[in-house]
């Protein structure tokens, strides 16, 4: 896998690929991360792990970011029944500040929705977005 981004977890690293692939690694492939090189998935896998309770990584692999179910279409197989929008949905303000939030805490794919995104903010894919940050396109 060529690595685009990693994080550090108890156990090791969560890592991303280039081509959006993830996997988990031990901290053996520390010195091979920072370098930037190829990572082979089989030689860093984990093949014991000791499971502290509660398991959590630190902080979610993806995020699904729904910024509004408002749109003006009402599709038949909407999986939100979109429409109106839900009461205190988040203004754009807020909706970058969580954007922020999860750049900081290396979340490595954001899908960005709806409903109708463009009726929440307009524009979202910016440098303050993670690089990872998807806007789903219907
Ligand atoms: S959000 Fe997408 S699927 Fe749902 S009603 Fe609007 S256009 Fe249709």
């Amino acid at each position: 896998m060529q690595v685009k981004d990693f994080r550090e977890e108890k156990f090791g690293y969560a890592v991303i690929g280039t081509r959006g692939e993830v996997c988990l690694a031990t901290q053996k492939a520390k010195d091979h991360l920072r370098a930037g090189a190829h990572l082979d998935e089989n030689e860093y896998k984990p093949t014991v792990m000791t499971v502290n309770d509660p398991f959590r990584l630190e902080a979610p692999l993806i995020v699904m970011l729904e910024v509004t179910r408002q749109c003006n279409l009402t599709c038949g197989h909407c999986y939100i029944s979109a429409g109106e929008p839900r009461e205190n949905e988040m203004d754009t303000e807020t909706i970058y500040r969580v954007l922020d939030e999860l750049k900081k805490l290396k979340v490595f794919t954001i899908f960005i929705t709806g409903g109708e995104r463009s009726f929440a903010v307009t524009s979202l894919i910016s440098s303050t977005t993670p690089r990872n940050a998807t806007s789903l396109s219907r």
